[in-house]
């Protein structure tokens, strides 16, 4: 078996202190292979963990506990060549991909810079022409574009210029963070487009986090169900979402269309508020506060991840009747077809 491109074996990540901490992701295992070209969505309210899951694998934070490998070796240890053929091959789309960006630079650095420093071209005249081409694929005019300063573009410009580099730098994994989330809805069909089309026409395998269950399933093969850091359900897009195992899956799924995009899935602020408070003092499954299914055994012991079918896993009790997928295979049911 090949060395996996990167991987969380056991990670916990744990933010605050000793008395006030946050379990932000339990004990996670995800294996991504740099020849699976599928995409992967992460799917989560806020304080899911899905935001943290990205930032794991992009060395932005470090495990409490746990290792995060590129290419089988820890990414916090990796220098020179092997730091530089991470930030090569590992990119990432974020929601305001400008945010961290200086203001003063014309976008035309975004796109440049890496050509320059991956050495992309051999000329000026070749970093130009890719550079047109990546803006043409997302649907941007390069004469429209190149030359100006991010102010002067909309957020969808922005957006499309973040996956344009993407699209230039062709990695062998993309990580996208809410990528459509600040992008009018007439503008995420094309965003999500240029992203199928990097992944299907390049083999760049995406992860593609979101709170927004609609476009995930829209853009995914496979989907990871995350509720306060642990899995709750993950496998086949298709199948889970047409026919959702996992009662909070249920409560998702039912609320779609979302009719108020800041109101949190599945129940009112109180009800969220409620379960969050009680979270940390849970030693069984962490959705039991608001299970309407709840039994005894729930409130005693965590769920382990259940097989109700090959290519999809459920942490929950009403399906202990069926097979138990260690926690470190979480990724095998990515591959069943
Ligand atoms: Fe509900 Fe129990 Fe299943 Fe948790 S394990 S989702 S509490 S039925």
């Amino acid at each position: 078996m090949s060395t996996p491109l990167l991987e969380l074996r056991k990670v916990t990540k744990i933010f605050g202190g000793k008395r006030d901490y946050t379990v932000a992701l339990d004990d996670m295992t995800l294996v991504l292979e740099e020849y699976f070209p599928k995409i992967i969505a992460v799917v989560g309210e806020s304080g899911s963990g899905k935001t943290t899951t990205g930032m794991l694998l992009l060395g932005f934070y470090g495990p409490t506990m746990g290792q995060v490998l590129f290419r089988g070796r820890p990414l916090h240890e990796l220098k020179g060549a092997e730091l530089f053929r991470f930030r090569r091959e590992v990119q990432a789309v974020f929601q305001d991909p400008f945010a961290v960006y200086n203001p003063f630079y014309k976008v035309d650095n975004l796109l440049s810079i890496p050509i320059k420093n991956f050495k992309l071209a051999r000329s000026k005249a070749e970093a130009r022409e890719l550079m047109e081409d990546a803006l043409e694929r997302v649907g941007l005019r390069p004469e429209e574009t190149l030359g100006r300063y991010p102010h002067q573009l909309s957020g969808g410009q922005r957006q499309r210029i973040a996956v344009a580099r993407a699209l230039l730098l062709k990695p062998k994994f993309l990580i996208t963070d809410e990528p459509v989330s600040m992008v009018d809805a007439s503008l995420r069909s094309t965003i999500l487009k240029s992203l199928r089309a990097l992944n299907q026409e390049f083999g760049v395998p995406i992860l593609y986090i979101t709170h927004d269950l609609t476009t995930a399933y829209h853009i995914s093969d496979y989907i990871i169900i995350l509720y306060h850091g642990s899995v709750m359900e993950a496998g086949n897009v298709d199948s889970i979402i047409r026919k959702p195992n996992h009662p909070y899956t249920k409560l998702l799924v039912s609320s779609i269309p979302w009719p108020d995009p800041d109101l949190p899935w599945g129940g009112t602020e109180e009800m969220i508020q409620k379960s969050q408070v009680a979270f940390k003092a849970i030693t069984g499954c962490k959705f039991a506060p608001r299970c309407p299914y709840k039994m005894d055994i729930c409130e005693t012991k965590a769920p382990e991840l259940f097989m109700p079918e090959r290519d999809r896993v459920v942490a929950c009790y009403l399906y202990r009747d069926h097979t138990v997928l260690p926690r470190e295979e979480l990724s095998s049911v990515f591959a069943q077809a």
